[in-house]
């Protein structure tokens, strides 16, 4: 059986023509699935019989099945569904006045292994499919409308953010499509500004991206300096920060917005001193050594703790320090209100359940704890330790 959450509609028109039916016929088929959340080709009244008979046998609206479901005091909703092999990924909804904003995973767990992250310490199991994206969305605005009460139309979920588990540029042929059925307008119709792809540093997919499907681009930078950048992320090694803002300029370019979110994760001790937040106002500005700066807005999100990490939050006045001086720096800063922490629905606290296919989790156990208490333990500014610029290793 054919997954028809697989296709977007150019992908689910070649389908059409394999079973020998009108190419147009998919727009039809694509608003009854996207528009409608139906799953019963018997339902498409307005289909050809023949196409409706053919689906019958050949495919399915093949959504995910729930392995449960936690609501937070403040209404943020966390889906778990199981995506077969031991693996589970999570979805998580936030309400907000006036919007609703859906955080989608885009793989079983993460190569990339960051310190600060609860999905990275896990491991990695495999992307997920086109259809398995999607079905995260299907679910949610179907099961949401129901639930609202909605009236046909209205939409539960405005605005999509790729910051679930995985990184979603690693993931990019699966990706694609996906963001596709997103935006469609016979799909769910999302303007490109409300659908952000948030990525550790991808380089070479920032600007596929760029010309592929120019949506909102998150960036997690989390450190000024390529020496700290290493340790937290450790892709840094490959596309150090300098590679990074020269593809974040030429995708301002062809994007919508005309700036980049950095995303800044504050960790006590290691990335929140005054001396960071001027290093990271003289980076964007362009005066830190890395070329001509870049037009962005900064998004503090305090860290979400989660067992072994080792690390803390930083208090909120250190928080509101390092924001003030971008802020008086002329960089419009934001921090983010922690959502769904009850339910560890929070950034960087999904798990899900994976099974750690690269054993990428004992590494980080074994190889990462000692340098960042080092680094705790020695400001970046009185640091004696050697520069770690020269010969990168891939990450
Ligand atoms: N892999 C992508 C998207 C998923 S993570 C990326 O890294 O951008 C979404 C955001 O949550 C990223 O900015 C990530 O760095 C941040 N994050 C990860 N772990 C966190 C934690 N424990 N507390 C707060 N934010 C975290
Ligand atoms: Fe992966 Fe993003 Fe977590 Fe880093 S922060 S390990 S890139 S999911």
């Amino acid at each position: 059986m054919v997954n028809l959450l697989q296709f977007d509609r150019v992908g689910l028109g070649d389908f059409c023509e394999q079973l020998g039916e009108k190419r147009f016929r998919a727009t039809q088929l694509f608003r009854w699935i996207h528009q409608r959340g139906e799953r019963d080709p018997a339902a498409m009244t307005d289909l050809a019989r023949s196409l409706r008979e053919k689906m019958a046998s050949r495919a399915v609206v093949g959504a995910l099945p729930v392995a449960s479901e936690q609501v937070a005091a403040d209404g943020t909703i966390k889906w778990l569904f199981d995506v077969g092999a031991g693996d589970a990924i999570e979805t998580v909804f936030i309400p907000e006045p006036g919007r609703g904003t859906l955080c989608i995973s885009s793989q079983a767990g993460c190569a990339v292994n960051c310190r600060f992250c609860s999905t990275g310490h896990q491991g990695f199991s495999r992307n997920l499919s086109t259809a398995e994206i999607v079905a995260q969305l299907w679910h949610a605005e179907f099961e949401l409308r129901r639930r609202l009460g909605l009236a046909p139309g209205e939409r539960a979920i405005t605005n999509v953010v790729m910051m679930g588990m995985g990184e979603p540029l690693q993931n990019y042929a699966a990706l694609l499509p996906a963001l596709r059925v997103m935006l469609d307008d016979h799909g769910y119709g999302l303007s490109r500004r409300r659908v952000t792809v948030s990525t550790s540093g991808v380089v070479p997919m920032i600007e596929r991206l760029r010309d592929d499907c120019p949506v909102a681009l998150a960036v997690s930078l989390h450190a000024p300096d390529d020496g700290l950048r290493d340790e937290l992320v450790p892709l840094n090694r490959k596309y150090p920060i300098a590679e990074l803002f020269a593809a974040c300029r030429s995708y301002l370019d062809r994007a919508p917005r005309d700036f980049i979110t950095l995303e800044y994760c504050m960790l006590d001790g290691v990335n929140d001193s005054a001396e960071q937040a001027g290093a990271l106002l003289a980076l964007v500005r362009g005066s830190g050594g890395t070329g001509s700066g870049l037009a962005c807005k900064i998004n503090l999100i305090p860290f979400n703790p989660f067992p072994a990490s080792g690390l803390h939050r930083s208090p909120p006045e250190r928080v509101a320090a390092f924001a003030a001086v971008l802020q008086t720096g002329g960089i419009v800063t934001t921090v983010r209100k922690t959502r769904g922490d009850d339910i560890a629905a929070a950034c960087g606290q999904l798990a899900g359940e994976v099974q750690d296919r690269t054993r990428v989790g004992e590494r980080s156990v074994r190889a990462l704890p000692v340098r960042i208490e080092h680094r705790v333990a020695a400001p970046l500014s009185r640091r004696t330790d050697p520069p770690t610029g020269g010969a990168r290793s891939p990450a």
